[in-house]
Order: C-alpha cells, then sequence, then structure tokens
C-alpha cells in the first residue's frame, strides 16, 4: 500500500513543529493536524485585551530560545528577532527592596552585599557551563552524561537548594527569595530536589545567555518553525481536531504533541494493556490561572530597577512564597500567591500603541480550579508597585478550566503537561533510554509529558523524530535544520 503521507503530526505546539521540520529536512512529506484555528500551542500571540495589545497566550519568555539543542542546530537567533533584558528576572521585597538578577553575574553578585559569596558559589560553576547544564537536563536522564563534573556540580547544588538546610548558606532575604522564585515556575513543593534542578537551571540559564524575549511575541518562534516546514513541503492543517488514529490518513510514522491521557483515548484497542497502564499512572500536576492587562504606563515598581526586567517573580520572601506554594499542592488557594509577570512591550514596543504597555502574569493554583484570580493578583502587584490598579485600562483572566479547555494538553491548568517531579523527570512518561517510541507501531510520542519535559524547547518533537527516523526509516544521520 502506497502511504498518502510519510509523516503524520498531531498537534502544532513548539514539540509538534520541531518534529514535523525534523522529519520535513530528512526529505518526508509532512502533514501537521492542529485543533485550534492558531498554530503554535503554548507559542501563540493574540489580542487578549483591548485592539493593538498583544498578549503572549501562554509562554512569553524563553530562556531555552539560546540553549536548547534543537533550537541551536535551528539557528532559532538567526530567524526570530530576540531581546535579552538586561535583567533577566527581578524578586520584589517589602520595604522597596529588590533581588535583581542581571545577565552579568559579577553585578548581581555585588548586589547582594553579605549574600554575594555565596549566591557566587551556588551559581558561577553553572552559569560559567550553563551549555553543559542544558545539554544534561535536555534529553533523558537515563544516560551517561557527557559533562560528569558540571552534572556533579549541578546535583549537589540541586540537593543544597532542594531541601530543609535550604537556608545554610544565606544571611539575608533577597538571594534567597530570587532562588525561590525561579524554582516555583515548576509548580512543586519547596524546598523539593526537583523545583531546585530546574530553578538552578533556569538561574543559570539567565547569567549566561539571559531570558530572551521575541520581537512580536511567542508566536514569531512557531512562525520561525512554520515557514521552514511549509519550505521543505510540509502542510499544516488547523481547525481540525483528532479523536482516533484510526481517522488519519495513512502514513509510516504518526507523532503526538499529547498528553499520555489522550495518547490512550486516540490509540484505543491498539496501544498493549501494560503500556496503557503506565500512561494512566502518569500524574498531573498544579494549574495555573493566567491574567493579561493591557497598561496606560509601565508597571509603577517602587524598585525602579525593576523595570529593566523582562520577567518579575511576586510573592515576597522564600518562605512567603514556600507556603503559598505548599498551600496550592495542598489542593488550597493562598490569599498573598506567588506571581510570575512578564513585561513584554518594555522591550518590544510594538506589543502596545504608543505609551501604553502589556502586562502578562499567571499564578498558580490547585488543578481544575475555576476560582478568579485577577484580584489576587493585582493586590500583589499593588503590594510591590502601589498605583498598579490606576494603570489597568483592561484586563483578560482566565482560570485553570479555561486554561485547559484552550488546550488539552495543560490538563487541570497544568502547563508542564505532566507533574515534574523528580520520579517524573526521570520516567517521563516511561522508564526507557527512547521514551519517545511507543509500543503502538510507527507511533511516537511528542509532547512536553515525554523527556526532557516543559517549556518552549521544541526537544521533545526533535528527539522523538530522530527516533522515529531511526526506527522507521533506518536513518543514522540527524538532518540538517540550518537556515537555507
Ligand atoms: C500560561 C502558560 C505560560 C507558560 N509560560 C512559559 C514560558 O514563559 N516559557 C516557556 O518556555 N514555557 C512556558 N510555558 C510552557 C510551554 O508553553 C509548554 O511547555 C510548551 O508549549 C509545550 O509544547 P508542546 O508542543 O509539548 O505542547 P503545546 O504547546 O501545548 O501544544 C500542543 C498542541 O497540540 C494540539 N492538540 C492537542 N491534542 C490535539 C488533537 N487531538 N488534535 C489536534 N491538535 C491537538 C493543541 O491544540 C496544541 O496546539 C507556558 C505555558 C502556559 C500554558
Amino acid at each position: 500500500m502506497t502511504e498518502e503521507f510519510d509523516a503524520i503530526v498531531v498537534g502544532s505546539g513548539p514539540n509538534g513543529l520541531a518534529g514535523a521540520v525534523t522529519l520535513a529536512r530528512a526529505g518526508l512529506h509532512v502533514r501537521v493536524y492542529e485543533r485550534a484555528s492558531l498554530v503554535g500551542g503554548g507559542a501563540s500571540t493574540t489580542e487578549l485585551t483591548l485592539p493593538g495589545f498583544l498578549h503572549d497566550v501562554c509562554s512569553a519568555v524563553h530562556p531555552m530560545a539560546f540553549e536548547s539543542r534543537f533550537f541551536r542546530e535551528f539557528q532559532l537567533g538567526a530567524r526570530v528577532d530576540f531581546v535579552v533584558p538586561e535583567v533577566s528576572y527581578a524578586h520584589p521585597l517589602d520595604g522597596g527592596r529588590a533581588g535583581l538578577a542581571y545577565l552579568d553575574l559579577a553585578r548581581t553578585v555585588e548586589s547582594l552585599g553579605r549574600d554575594g559569596a555565596a549566591y557566587d558559589l551556588l551559581m558561577r560553576p553553572l552559569a560559567e557551563h550553563a551549555s553543559r547544564v542544558a545539554e544534561f537536563t535536555g534529553s533523558t536522564l537515563l544516560r551517561v552524561p557527557r559533562h560528569p563534573v558540571t552534572v556533579l556540580n549541578f546535583g549537589l547544588r540541586a540537593i543544597a537548594q532542594g531541601g530543609p538546610w535550604w537556608n545554610a548558606p544565606f544571611h539575608e532575604q533577597t538571594a534567597p527569595a530570587m532562588i525561590t522564585g525561579v524554582a516555583a515556575h515548576t509548580i512543586l513543593h519547596q524546598p523539593s530536589l526537583a523545583a531546585a534542578g530546574a530553578g538552578l537551571a533556569l538561574a543559570a540559564y539567565g547569567h549566561a545567555r539571559g531570558w530572551p524575549i521575541p520581537r512580536g511575541g511567542s508566536q514569531a518562534i512557531v512562525d520561525a518553525m512554520v515557514d521552514d516546514l511549509v519550505a521543505h513541503g510540509g502542510e499544516v492543517a488547523t481547525d481540525h481536531e483528532v479523536t482516533s488514529l484510526d481517522e488519519l490518513p495513512t502514513s509510516r510514522v504518526v507523532l503526538l504533541d499529547v498528553t499520555p491521557d489522550a495518547f490512550v483515548r486516540l490509540a484505543g484497542d491498539r496501544m498493549p494493556q501494560s503500556y496503557r497502564a503506565k500512561m494512566e499512572r502518569f500524574r498531573y500536576g498544579g494549574g495555573v490561572a493566567k491574567v493579561d492587562f493591557a497598561l496606560s504606563e509601565p508597571v509603577p515598581w517602587t524598585h525602579p530597577e525593576v523595570r529593566r526586567a523582562g520577567t518579575v517573580h511576586v510573592g515576597g520572601t522564600r518562605a512567603e512564597i514556600a507556603e503559598a506554594e505548599n498551600d496550592v499542592s495542598r489542593g488550597r488557594l493562598h490569599d498573598r500567591p506567588y506571581v510570575l509577570a512578564a513585561q513584554p512591550s518594555l522591550f518590544d514596543a510594538g506589543r502596545a500603541p504608543e505609551g501604553a504597555h502589556t502586562l502578562w502574569t499567571y499564578t498558580h493554583v490547585p488543578a481544575g480550579s475555576d476560582a478568579d484570580r485577577a484580584d489576587a493578583v493585582i493586590a500583589q502587584i499593588e503590594r510591590f508597585a502601589p498605583g498598579f490598579r490606576d494603570t489597568i485600562l483592561a484586563t483578560s483572566s482566565r482560570t485553570a478550566v479555561d486554561v485547559a479547555s484552550y488546550n488539552p494538553n495543560y490538563p487541570g491548568g497544568d502547563i508542564s503537561a505532566g507533574a515534574p517531579t523528580f520520579d517524573q523527570l526521570v520516567r517521563r512518561p516511561v522508564l526507557s533510554p527512547d521514551p519517545w517510541h511507543t509500543p503502538v507501531p510507527g507511533v511516537y510520542l511528542c509532547s512536553a509529558s515525554v523527556s526532557p519535559g516543559p517549556g518552549v524547547t521544541g526537544l521533545v518533537g526533535w528527539r522523538a523524530a530522530l527516533s522515529a527516523l531511526r526506527h522507521d526509516f533506518g536513518a543514522r544521520a540527524e538532518p540538517s535544520l540550518a537556515p537555507f
């Protein structure tokens, strides 16, 4: 039988598109199906509030844009115009104080006074070898590391910041708050090994090549991938939800940018019982409630340097953030939640009409929560930026339930498509050196539910495509992804 396509990809998130691009670059005829009208999954940009205000619907800041092996091979930096803020992230504290993670580590260390040396000891070996850290965390953890000294440094530091002894190196509040502000991206219990590991890796990238923001919004990243795919004979069909593998046109391989739960539904009887049991054991984590703002002016942060940061971690001290996050992991909303904020229009004027600004925020909530968190988010920002409320022109507030119905890859609002706990980083979603390859013949899983996990990295899709090329097409060499 002649197949209609060499490869079908279900889902046009950054991973689905990375898989599609890699397969098309190997000379295969590829079609992508996307249920939404807009391509890009967690990397799309649109007007959520008022005309002329461009908001990132999901991801906004891209620490992996320059560190992901896929994006490096794809030369994303040559295809998309990125702005790298001088301050990767800021962490306001009461009394007008703030922690400032400058791209320049030495400047950060200097700003931390008595805790500068401890911060330097923690971060320098990782920041100086950020690419090695990214290489280690960018595949399955089940392999012999290529840079054992960096991995040892990373592991020891994750242990140091991932247990009840985490405050031991510090005397003041700012440095520990900064570290927890990044670790809390994981929506995990604080402190924990996986949260500390992810936080330290992200912080290291912040002091290496920074946390870049794409001009025009995250959509620019996926648009560059779609352009490459189309230039190599691929096609994308939007507004097309796939409900069963049986309804797909014939193809040699299928890549699925979906969660393990969805894979069970799509595969039906084709999935062996033992594998189905593993998919059903996969656990999803806490959710997010997203609040976007159109503002008449920049956020009036008390500490003026916070305005130089692309990302702001709002929530106060380490102890306060840990308390709020641990409430979420116990299924409770907290009055003074941890809020992740990004202020892209400060670095990319095209995001809002002249003089006006956008503010992107989300906060963590228990999975499946239908709580509207706009008021809680506004109150937390007001705490560190009095007068913020008066700058708001319009608000778009989405509950965790809304986030989940926008994209089925975020069950209950879990933007990681599966809790990134330590065991689910090693076994994501199965314990295997090739977790992308499934026992359903010709079918590969390529979403953030698979190693190496969440974030706009393209790594899962790329690795799934390489696995498919090896197993189903006998290809040994990686196709070039460079622009031409
Ligand atoms: C609010 C929010 C903020 C975030 N912030 C950041 C950030 O700042 N930086 C960062 O790096 N990451 C961030 N992330 C995480 C990041 O967006 C995801 O990890 C990333 O998009 C995962 O890529 P993916 O391709 O695996 O899945 P997704 O991007 O979720 O894409 C999956 C796609 O598959 C489609 N699909 C699913 N099922 C079907 C089906 N049956 N038929 C057809 N289509 C289907 C979906 O519609 C979707 O388009 C954020 C996520 C959210 C939600």
